[in-house]
């Protein structure tokens, strides 16, 4: 329902508002030939939006992701925030939250303070007591008030990915991008986390670039799903009308919709 309203709604401020890459290109040198990751990507995420980059692996999702957050340099192409462009601007600086397939959590800190690394600086870092105030804020968020005492070591990979999504939250980044989050988890619980994923982006209120290679995971998360093959992206459309009209024989057989 949700996809059908936003898609006819009228934006005005369509071109201004959130994230935009206009013809990203990615290229990686090889000894021989060098690789085109990204092949002169167009795409924006609209304000509020979570929208999901699904394509096969080694279509270039992570390469485009890695541009959009600063960590890949471009061959070409720009990457703007509210029609302001970043392109030249270092990761840190981006305002961006980052989380990656692997959570990457600090072992020698507890889940607290790993849910408070990103903190300082923020509005939220000031006082030990505003830091406590937002850790426990985010972890409630995530389904695991009270964790904040337990060491890394004893979580399941389920929680694991909790804990670094309230980590990647907690500062409140203005978009977020997700690299395959759910990806080591087993099939069950990634159904499970990903519909978790879903009302927790949306309660904290946060825009999202969600890579996956899993279509079912991708309807289950975005407002629309860009299927990018071969470097470049095929289709952007709600789940629905992707499924309706997958534009093409290629994005409907990677859909598995068969012909
Ligand atoms: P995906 O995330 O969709 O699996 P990637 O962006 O990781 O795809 O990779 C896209 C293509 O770029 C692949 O052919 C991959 O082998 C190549 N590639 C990715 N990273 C590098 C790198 N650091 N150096 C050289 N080639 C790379
Ligand atoms: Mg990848």
């Amino acid at each position: 329902m949700r996809n059908d309203v936003e898609a006819t709604a009228p934006r005005p401020d369509r071109m201004g508002s959130g994230l935009r890459v206009e013809d990203a290109t990615v290229r990686y040198p090889g000894r021989t030939a060098s690789t085109l990751a990204v092949d002169d990507v167009t795409l924006g995420v609209e304000a509020g939006e979570v929208l999901a980059l699904l394509g096969p692996s080694g279509c270039g999702k992570s390469s485009l992701l890695r541009a959009v957050a600063g960590l890949e340099p471009m061959a070409a192409g720009r990457v703007l925030w509210g029609g302001v462009d970043l392109t030249r601007v270092p990761v840190h600086r981006r305002g961006f939250g980052l989380m990656f397939q692997d959570g990457q959590l600090f072992p020698h800190r507890d889940v607290a303070g790993n849910v408070a690394y990103g903190l300082r600086g923020t509005s939220f870092g000031a006082t030990r007591a505003s830091r406590a105030e937002r850790v426990a804020e985010m972890l409630d968020l995530v389904g695991l008030d009270g964790f904040g005492a337990r060491s890394i070591s004893t979580l399941s990979g389920g929680q694991a990915q909790r804990v670094a999504l309230a980590r990647a939250l907690a500062p409140q980044p203005r978009l977020l991008l997700l690299d395959e989050p759910l990806s080591s988890l087993d099939r069950r619980l990634r159904e499970e986390l990903a519909v978790d994923v879903a009302r927790v982006l949306r309660e904290a209120g946060t825009m999202a670039l969600y890579v996956t290679h899993d279509h079912d995971e991708a309807f289950a998360v975005a407002d629309r799903v860009a299927v990018m093959i071969d470097g470049r992206v095929r289709r952007v459309a709600g789940p629905a009308e992707l499924v309706a009209d997958p534009g093409d024989a290629e994005v409907a057989e990677f859909l598995g919709l068969g012909s």
